[in-house]
């Protein structure tokens, strides 16, 4: 058994080095305008021990826009809130086999899929209580207080991107409002936007993978949050609907509950122990990090996090 006294910033640093070559087979994101900007030279990952010790690489300091991470914040925020049965009665657990922005079953059955592509995250930020930017605004404080970062913000000018972009979105907001979903005004879609445009840097991501590795206890003990059950729940819609439509043959591979955001992030829980956290921008055919995907995959194998392994 490896023992993850081992994982050292040199360790870190050989498996990002190795790997950094991978970005040059992705491409950064450009449907939403403002993401285009990204750089794609910049890659960095973060892992937090099972002592909850942060260790770091490559460009720490690098902010992101977090997109479809924050859907595990809302989901969390959402349950927290209303209970597990209100949040799913009228959407799925099922696993994702269709881009994030698909409108899946929206049409036939009238539910989202699951929480984790656009129209189940639309619906969720939808049920997460108060008035105007009030939803966005505890998402935002769930996001500082897991990362311990009371600096982390929203990018207007993503925000704006989205928001001007964002067609699909806001048709699927609006088949769900038509059909008594959703019963709110257009600044629930504003308060989704605004969530996916939170900035975050690969170690924020490696705390989020740790708290919800670890029964939703901060990295540095703190258990204000402390839901097992709970815990579970975001996990297991990791595993089955977190990297998009690749999530079935990420699981084969890596075997981590893990999700991924257009903005390059990804994070990454290793049950009971660990949070990894990876960027780097350009992405595969799926919305995947090509080189973050790599690192992960690296990482795994070396330290056998894999939850099949025997
Ligand atoms: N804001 C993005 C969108 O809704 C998030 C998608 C993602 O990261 N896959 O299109």
């Amino acid at each position: 058994i490896v023992t993850d006294n081992k994982i050292t910033e040199k360790v870190l640093q050989d498996i990002l080095d190795q790997n950094k070559h991978f970005a040059t087979q992705g491409k950064v994101a450009d449907y939403i305008p403002e993401l285009g900007k990204m750089s794609a030279n910049s890659i960095a990952f973060s892992v937090v021990d099972t002592n909850g010790k942060v260790i770091s690489v490559g460009d720490t300091d690098k902010k992101f826009t977090m997109q479809s991470i924050s859907k595990i914040i809302a989901l969390m925020v959402a349950v927290q809130e209303n209970g597990e049965e209100a949040v799913f009665k009228n959407m799925g657990y099922f696993g994702s086999d269709k881009p994030f922005n698909h409108f899946g079953n929206l049409e036939i059955t009238g539910k989202p899929l699951n929480p984790m592509m656009n129209a189940g995250a639309i619906l969720t930020v939808s049920m997460i209580q108060g008035e105007g930017e009030t939803a966005f605004q505890k998402v935002l404080k769930m996001v500082r207080y897991i990362t311990k970062n009371e600096s982390i913000n929203y990018n207007t000018a993503v925000y704006l991107s989205e928001k001007e972009t964002g067609h699909r979105n806001r048709g699927m907001f609006y088949i769900m409002k038509n059909s008594g979903l959703i019963t709110g005004e257009e600044n629930q879609l504003d308060n989704y936007f605004k969530q996916c445009s939170i900035e975050v840097t690969a170690e924020d991501l490696a705390k989020i993978g740790y708290f919800f590795a670890n029964e939703c206890v901060r990295f540095d003990g703190d258990a204000t949050h402390k839901n097992a059950d709970l815990s579970k729940l975001i996990q297991s819609q990791m595993m089955v609907a977190g990297m998009y439509e690749f999530s079935g043959e990420y699981a084969r591979r890596i075997g981590l509950p893990s999700k991924s955001g257009v903005g390059g992030g990804i994070t990454v829980s290793v049950p009971g122990k660990m949070g990894i956290g990876v960027f780097s921008a350009p992405l595969d055919s799926h919305g995947n990090s090509v080189a973050g995907y790599q690192m992960i995959w690296d990482f795994s194998k070396r330290f056998q996090l894999n939850i099949f392994t025997p």
